[in-house]
């Protein structure tokens, strides 16, 4: 994957985890029709998706979707091989219903279970754009894709933050920017305003560590610290000494030891105190 795709998927899915709470691993709602066009065009999908967005993923199909591969005949069997390996999602309907009417009600209004959609049915998508906070792939000649985020996601996010009284950020505008398509040349002639987060690793003087080498400097370095905190507890208990017990109980002590002889042992023990 290109450099800039890579980061502008990376942005995206950042929103989707801070504005909607997505996870790793991502649960990825894969339709029938993806899983025909991966196996035909032998793209190892799991590892797309993982690349594509960026974490750790769990691909899921809903049992009507593997219904749908099974009424296709024979020639489905790598298809239908491929999905039984992905988890399946209860979608509790008794008798199978299209594709594209079960994902459409497992996502619902919300998408409260936070469910990437990996499918090939163009109005799925389209209805499913209409949802906030739903992130859709497809497969794109032999590329897949990340859509960029919705209008009704970009909202919400929006309001999101204005309800939290934080500013938008040029983020959007680069989300948005980007918006009216998927190709990798959307993404390249972006006019950028946003200067550098921190200055760059690469060009900062590095830092003179005079550490031995990091496997043999770790024993010491503990023992070190060990012998430091020792100190200080030791220095600690002297403090407390001197504030408490050598103040009285100390003196008292020594004098019952010493029994009356005892003039010269105040004398010691004020002089200790100074
Ligand atoms: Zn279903």
């Amino acid at each position: 994957m290109r450099h800039k795709r890579a980061k502008t998927y990376k942005k995206l899915m950042a929103l989707y985890s801070t504005s909607f709470g997505f996870r790793q691993p991502y649960q990825v709602l894969v339709d029938s029709e993806i899983c025909a066009t991966v196996t035909k065009q032998k793209i190892d999908l799991p590892k797309q998706l993982a690349m594509v967005l960026q974490g750790q993923v769990k691909p899921m199909i809903t049992q009507c979707c593997i219904h749908e591969l099974y009424l296709q005949g024979k020639e489905m069997q790598p298809a239908v091989d491929l999905a039984k390996e992905f988890e399946r999602r209860k979608c509790n309907h008794r008798e199978p219903i299209p594709a594209n009417e079960c994902l459409a009600s497992v996502i619902g209004e919300t998408n409260k279970h936070r469910y990437v959609v990996a499918s090939q049915l163009q109005p799925l998508r389209a209805k499913l754009r209409t949802v906030p906070g739903v992130p859709l792939v497809h497969i794109k000649q032999t590329v897949l894709v990340l859509e960029p985020p919705s209008d009704v996601t970009l909202q919400q996010k929006l309001r999101d933050e204005q309800s939290s009284l934080s500013t938008p950020t040029t983020a959007d505008a680069d989300l948005v920017s980007s918006a009216p398509s998927t190709t990798a040349d959307a993404d390249t002639p972006r006019t950028r305003k946003k200067g550098p987060k921190a200055p760059n690793s690469l060009s900062m003087k590095k830092k003179v560590v005079k550490a031995p080498p990091a496997p043999k400097a770790r024993p010491r370095q503990e023992g070190g610290q060990r012998q430091e905190s020792g100190k200080k507890r030791k220095r600690d208990e002297d403090e407390g000494g001197d504030g408490q017990e050598g103040g009285e109980g100390g003196r008292k002590r020594r004098r019952k030891r010493k029994g009356a002889g005892g003039a010269d042992d105040g004398v010691q023990a004020t002089a200790d105190e100074e």
